[in-house]
């Protein structure tokens, strides 16, 4: 059986230091905030070469808290692609604002800067970046857009720990950016957890301000926040694995690269590898023709696969209030329709068995 995605694999070789990690902060008494949290922070930061780092509760969160820093709000459009993970429009409308969908790009998935360019009105205040399975969004194009209309630009980090972009890691490209460390992300938490990124002490400042109830000394409190903080527990778990995240990319990208060459002559749509990217390989998406028969033939092989994601947002009911039909969003309806995820973080023996049963299925044209 292949688990579409092996955590307690991984974390098994690590085992002894998760734990003692884990041991520590019991013993210590600090149970929020405190050192943990702090040298993960910096850790963090320094990894991927940005000023701040602020640990949160979530990656919604980080979203969250970095739109209130840049008081969007009510009467504001914040423009998102159509094809992500709930949270990114979620956030928006939870500060009180108005997601406005941008379609993707057909071979990246990515947001369609021509989409989104007609989708900037007079309202506009941000563009949510989201580097989608891992791949960094075409951002010298949503930096130019943005800069010609004086948008802030928030990256979505939430898939793409450690991916570079023209040389840089992803999560400093823009004004702020939204890490979440969700288990099986590629930098994942035992549990929940997420951080902001950015360069401007100023905007920090008010994310952390924001992040514990407003208050920057205890019971002073300057704004209206939240409790969104990084448990001191979830920190010293993430600052063991982050010393394991580039191992456990290159593996994602190297097996990415075997399924590329293994499989370039079979009428799959594979994943497109744009130049001066590195994509991280969140997940390897492929497209069959038809997915049901395919994902059944794989399951009958002992291989899971997923879907991400079986809808377009804006035809979610949740943002039934912007009012989009059927087929506004074509290029996201076609992923919702066809897109199937395979397992990528496997071993050697794993993989040629993967690559074995896809063979097999595109034989007996069951894509
Ligand atoms: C996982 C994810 C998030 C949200 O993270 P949580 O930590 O689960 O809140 C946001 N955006 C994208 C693209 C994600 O994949």
């Amino acid at each position: 059986m292949i688990k579409f995605l092996d955590l307690e694999k991984f974390h098994a070789p690590i085992l002894q230091e998760l734990e003692e990690a884990v041991g520590r902060v019991v013993a210590s008494g600090w149970y929020i905030g405190g050192e943990e949290v702090r040298f993960f922070e910096e850790d963090f930061a320094r990894y991927l070469g940005i000023k701040h780092c602020i640990g949160c509760a979530s990656g919604t969160d980080a979203l969250e808290l970095i739109l209130r820093a840049y008081e969007i709000g009510p009467g504001d459009e914040v423009i998102v692609p159509a094809m992500t993970w709930v949270s990114d429009a979620e956030a928006v409308s939870l500060v009180g604002a108005t997601p406005v969908f941008a379609d993707i790009l057909e071979d990246e998935y990515t947001l369609s800067p021509q989409a989104l360019s007609k989708q900037i009105t007079s309202k506009t205040k941000a563009i949510i970046a989201v580097h989608l399975y891992g791949l960094p969004c075409r951002m010298d194009e949503i930096l130019a857009l943005a800069k010609q209309h004086d948008l802030v630009v928030i990256e979505d980090c939430a898939q793409a720990h450690g991916a570079m972009y023209k040389g840089k890691k992803v999560g400093g490209l823009g004004a702020a950016a939204a890490f979440s460390f969700y288990p099986t992300k590629n930098l994942g938490a035992l549990g929940d957890a997420g951080a902001v990124t950015c360069n401007d002490a100023g905007i920090a400042e008010k994310v952390r301000l924001i992040s514990n109830h407003g208050q920057r000394k205890r019971d002073e409190h300057l704004v209206i926040g939240k409790t969104s903080r990084l448990d001191p527990i979830q920190a010293a778990v993430l600052r063991v694995k982050l010393n394991y995240l580039d191992r456990w990319n290159s593996l994602r990208i190297s097996n990415a690269h075997y399924l590329q060459a293994a499989l370039q002559d079979s009428p799959l749509t594979l994943p497109s590898m744009p130049n001066g990217c590195e994509h991280v390989f969140h997940q390897f998406v492929i497209q069959p023709g038809d997915r049901d028969t395919f994902r059944r033939y794989l399951m009958l092989n002992g291989i899971e696969t997923a879907i991400h994601y079986p809808n377009a947002l804006p035809q979610l009911p949740a943002f039934k209030q912007g009012g989009y039909a059927a087929g506004d969003f074509p290029m996201a309806e076609k992923l919702a329709r066809e897109a199937v995820s395979l397992p990528i973080l496997l071993d050697d023996n794993d993989l040629g068995q993967l690559v074995e049963s896809i063979k097999r299925a595109v034989r007996k044209d069951l894509t």
